[in-house]
């Protein structure tokens, strides 16, 4: 979908028409292309303690430490795993008071915290939490840069734990995700680094509803990262995934995910195990409550959440999956804030959330190395957000810190970078793609 209001706020006349009016003019973001360097080249860590430990994370970059330099910078990488009181978080103030300046346009900003336990004491879990406010703060301070700012939580500050996070916070894969905070924390017996070039080369990957919109940028974007694809979506969609699935080299299904047998039936399709599966397929029925037919109800709840829980329990008992796997499941930020309209929507999107969270918790209780994340997409540019009535589509767009709708390839960076054997320490995750989204922020 065209923003025009955007595009005309970025050609000359518009430019002068919007500054003339005092109108903001959203930044120009830029975005990841193959052939582009993956993450950010010169970053400022703000002390010394885990140099190396960054310096593994990003052997491309120049890394210099806090004032050292007073030159622009791309990236600012803020360690405060050692921050154990709430006095210590002057130092925030110090080093971002002064480095912010430095700091060029689409910028990146990092702050690595402890994940907060309660072995700690007040001052230090109160110091930790404080970091959430200071980087959904520097956010939206520097979103008018096209910049972004996340917070990494992590039990151990090691490579294991948050390179991944780390390189794609620092990336242009990762332009459309900030004022969010991630938990790095599982800790990853027998880890090598893979590849960052093709992270997912040898892997195969599911996903569902691919033959359009975010779903097609998620099999493309894990095609471009090495995976081999099998695109599943409703036979009405068989020209479109089949087209998109002969330029990735994949494989189609042709299925509705609500059929009881589909678990089965897909299982029977694939043979070999999954080693990564994309729930993205979805639908809106939006109606006030007091409209909302059962049938608008029940298909969206049955769509959305109650297909991705059947097929999710099916294939872990069948042992369809490798002993790796990523499971990736697609929420929306209806279902972190609610919206009107959309009551079975936000429903469906939240219900995915307490699937996340406590598929998480059971597969980490029974010693699994599978994991579960989610993504949570806010306005992003596709067929189903082109239905939403002008108006409200234009003011959904504005109500972010980066002022513009999100592309499909934001989202499908995001499950990409979540569903790498390089993201290992990542389980329970909901991240939400939303250019920090004022909705339920
Ligand atoms: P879309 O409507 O363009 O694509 C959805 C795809 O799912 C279609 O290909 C459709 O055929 C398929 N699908 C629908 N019902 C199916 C079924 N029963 N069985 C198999 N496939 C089915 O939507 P999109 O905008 O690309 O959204 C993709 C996902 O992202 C959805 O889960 C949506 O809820 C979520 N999301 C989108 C946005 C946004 O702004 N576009 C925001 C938040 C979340």
């Amino acid at each position: 979908m065209k923003d025009s209001y955007l595009n005309f706020s970025h050609s000359k006349l518009g430019n002068l028409v919007f500054s003339a009016l005092g109108l903001t003019i959203a930044p120009r973001l830029l975005r990841y292309k193959p052939g582009d360097s993956l993450v950010k080249t010169s970053i400022i860590l703000n002390r010394d303690k885990h140099v190396s430990i960054v310096e593994k994370c990003f052997p491309e970059s120049q890394i210099s430490i806090a004032g050292q330099v007073s030159t622009q910078t791309q990236a600012l990488i803020f360690d405060a795993t050692d921050i154990m009181t709430i006095e210590q978080l002057n130092e925030c103030h110090v080093f971002f008071s002064r480095q912010l300046k430095q700091l060029s346009s689409n910028g990146r900003v990092i702050i690595v915290g402890k994940t907060i336990t309660n072995m700690m004491t007040i001052s230090q879990a109160s110091a930790q939490r404080a970091l959430v406010g200071i980087v959904k703060s520097i956010a939206k301070e520097i979103g008018r840069q096209g910049s972004s700012a996340n917070l990494i939580y992590t039990s151990l500050f090691n490579v294991e734990n948050i390179a991944c996070a780390a390189r794609f916070f620092v990336s242009n894969k990762s332009t459309y995700v900030s004022g969010q905070v991630i938990h790095a924390d599982i800790n990853v017996n027998n880890f090598s680094v893979h590849a960052w070039e093709k992270p997912l080369q040898g892997k195969t990957a599911l996903v569902t509803g691919a033959s359009r919109g975010i779903g097609a940028a998620i099999a493309e974007v894990l095609a471009k990262d090495g995976a081999t694809i099998i695109g599943l979506d409703i036979p009405a969609a068989k020209e479109a995934l089949s087209e998109q699935m002969k330029k990735l080299n994949g494989q189609s299904i042709l299925l509705d995910v609500t059929q009881s047998n589909a678990p089965a039936n897909i299982a029977e399709v694939i043979k070999d195990s999954l080693d990564i599966i994309v729930h993205n397929a979805g639908i809106t029925r939006d109606k006030t409550l007091k409209r909302m037919s059962y049938q608008q109800w029940q298909s969206v709840i049955d769509i959305n959440l109650a297909c991705v829980a059947r097929i999710n329990e099916y294939f872990l008992a069948h042992e369809c999956l490798s002993p790796q796997a990523k499971i990736v499941c697609v929420s929306s930020i209806s279902g972190i804030a609610g919206n009107v309209g959309q009551v079975n929507y936000a429903a469906s999107k939240s219900g995915i959330i307490g699937l996340v969270e406590s598929t998480a918790t059971r597969l980490a209780a029974q010693g699994s190395q599978i994991t579960i994340n989610g993504v949570a997409p806010g306005f992003i540019e596709t067929q189903m957000t082109a239905k939403i009535p002008l108006m409200t589509r234009h003011i959904g767009r504005r109500l972010c810190s980066l002022s513009q709708g999100g592309h499909p390839e934001d989202v499908a960076n995001a499950i990409a970078f979540i569903a790498s054997p390089n993201a290992q320490s990542l389980n329970g995750n909901i991240l939400r793609v939303c250019g920090q989204n004022l909705m339920g922020a």
